[in-house]
C-alpha cells in the first residue's frame, strides 16, 4: 500500500488491452499518441507498454517530448507534429525523429537543418483537410508539394508519411470524415505524381479507429482510447479498460456540529452533527474547482459526497454522523475504472460540462504515478 498522499495508479495491462482492442477494430497498425505525458499517465512507461503490446510507432506534439523519449532509450519510430518558430529541427534530425510539417516555412527550416548536418530528414506531411488547425493549408498546397518534391530529389528529406486530423471523428457518420479522407488521398496522389510519394498514411484518431475502419489506411493514431476512455460513449466502451485510478489518503477526520460551514465561503453548511474528512487533492492537482459539491469519492464499499469548495491542495468529504468507519490513512478513490462503484473521469467531466481528456491530462505532478501490470509485475 502506498504512503503517498495522492496517487495515480496506472494499469499497464489496461494499456496493452486497449492497444489490442484498437488494432483489432481498425485492422491497422497503431501509432500510440503519448503527448502531454501520455495524457497524464507517464509517457515513458506508457510508450514501453504500448510498444510491448504491439503498437509499432509513437506520436507526440512537441520535439522536446520526442527527445525526452529518446533520452530514455526508446528507439521506436517517433513523430512530432507541433513546432514553434524556434523548434529544434537539428536535434530532431540528430535523434531520428519524424518531423510532421505543416507549412512551407517549416519545410524550409527542416531542409536547412538537414543541409547543415549533411544528412536527410525524415518528414511526415501534415495536411489541413478541414480541421483548420495545423497542417498545410489548401492555398499553400501546390507550392508546398513542389518544394517538397525538390527537397526529396535533393536528398534533404525522406517522405515517410502523410497525415491529417479529423474535425468530427467523434461523429462517426458525419460526411466530413470521408471528405477529409478523400482530400488526403488526393494530396497523396499529388505527391506520388511529383515523385515524393509517402510510404504510409494515417488519419484516424480514437473514435475513427473504433468506428470507421474504412478510414484506417496504414496506421491509426489513437490517444484517449489507449487510456481506456471511450471516445463515443453512445456506442459503448468497445472493451476498453480505463488505465488511471486516482486515490487520496485520508489526511484528517473530525467532528463537525450542525450549522457549521465547510471550506472557503461556507458554501456547504452541515445539516446535522456529522464527521468530515480532508483529502489532500485540490485544483492544483487537477481536481476541478467547478466540481465542488458535485462529486463523491469511494472508500471501501461506501460513497461519500464532496462538500464545500475544492481548494488548491485539499478537499473535504462528509462521512455522515457515524463517521462511516473511515480512519485517517484510509484510501479514497476519486475516480477509476468505474467497475467498483467509484466514479470515472467521465463522471467528473459530465458534471462540469467538459471532456474526460481534460480531466485525465490535467492530473498534476504532485500525484505520484504508480505502475501496475505490464512487465513491472
Ligand atoms: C491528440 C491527437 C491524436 C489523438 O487523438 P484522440 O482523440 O485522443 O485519439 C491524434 N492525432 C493528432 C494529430 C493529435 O493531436
Amino acid at each position: 500500500m502506498t504512503s503517498s498522499a495522492l496517487t495515480a495508479t496506472i494499469d499497464l495491462d489496461a494499456i496493452a488491452n486497449n492497444v489490442d482492442v484498437l488494432r483489432t477494430a481498425a485492422r491497422a497498425d497503431v501509432l500510440a499518441v503519448v503527448k502531454a505525458d501520455a495524457y497524464g499517465h507517464g509517457a515513458v512507461p506508457v510508450a514501453r507498454a504500448a510498444l510491448a503490446a504491439g503498437a509499432t510507432e509513437l506520436g507526440v506534439a512537441h520535439i522536446a517530448e520526442a527527445l525526452a523519449l529518446r533520452t530514455e532509450g526508446i528507439t521506436a519510430h517517433l513523430t512530432a507534429w507541433l513546432h514553434n518558430p524556434g523548434a529544434d529541427f537539428d536535434a530532431a534530425i540528430a535523434h531520428d525523429i519524424d518531423i510532421a510539417i505543416s507549412s512551407r516555412r517549416q519545410l524550409d527550416a527542416v531542409v536547412a537543418a538537414a543541409r547543415r548536418r549533411s544528412t536527410t530528414a525524415t518528414v511526415t506531411v501534415k495536411v489541413d483537410t478541414g480541421l483548420n488547425r495545423s497542417g498545410v493549408a489548401v492555398d499553400e498546397w501546390a507550392d508546398f508539394a513542389d518544394a517538397l518534391a525538390k527537397a526529396r530529389a535533393d536528398g534533404a528529406v525522406t517522405v515517410r508519411a502523410i497525415m491529417c486530423h479529423l474535425a468530427r471523428g467523434d461523429e462517426p457518420d458525419h460526411p466530413l470524415n470521408s471528405q477529409q479522407a478523400d482530400r488526403l488521398d488526393a494530396a497523396a496522389a499529388d505527391l506520388r505524381r511529383l515523385g515524393a510519394g509517402p510510404e504510409v498514411m494515417h488519419i484516424a484518431n480514437s473514435p475513427a479507429a473504433l468506428t470507421r475502419p474504412d478510414l484506417a489506411r496504414d496506421l491509426i493514431r489513437p490517444g484517449i482510447a489507449l487510456y481506456g476512455r471511450t471516445p463515443v460513449p453512445e456506442r459503448g466502451d468497445f472493451g476498453l479498460v480505463p488505465a488511471m485510478t486516482l486515490t487520496a489518503e485520508v489526511a484528517l477526520v473530525k467532528k463537525l456540529a450542525a450549522g457549521q460551514g465547510v471550506s472557503y465561503s461556507h458554501t456547504w453548511i452541515a445539516p446535522q452533527d456529522t464527521t468530515i474528512a480532508v483529502l489532500p487533492a485540490g485544483y492544483a492537482d487537477g481536481v476541478p474547482r467547478l466540481l465542488s459539491g458535485r462529486f463523491a469519492v469511494r472508500i471501501g464499499a461506501r460513497s461519500f459526497p464532496g462538500v464545500g469548495r475544492i481548494c488548491m491542495d485539499q478537499l473535504v468529504i462528509d462521512l455522515g454522523p457515524d463517521g462511516g468507519g473511515v480512519r485517517e490513512g484510509d484510501h479514497a478513490e476519486l475516480f477509476g475504472t468505474g467497475h467498483d462503484g467509484a466514479p470515472t473521469a467521465r463522471d467528473w467531466a459530465d458534471a462540469i460540462d467538459t471532456i474526460d481528456y481534460e480531466i485525465i491530462s490535467g492530473i498534476g505532478a504532485r500525484a505520484t504515478r504508480e505502475y501496475v501490470g505490464g512487465d513491472r509485475g
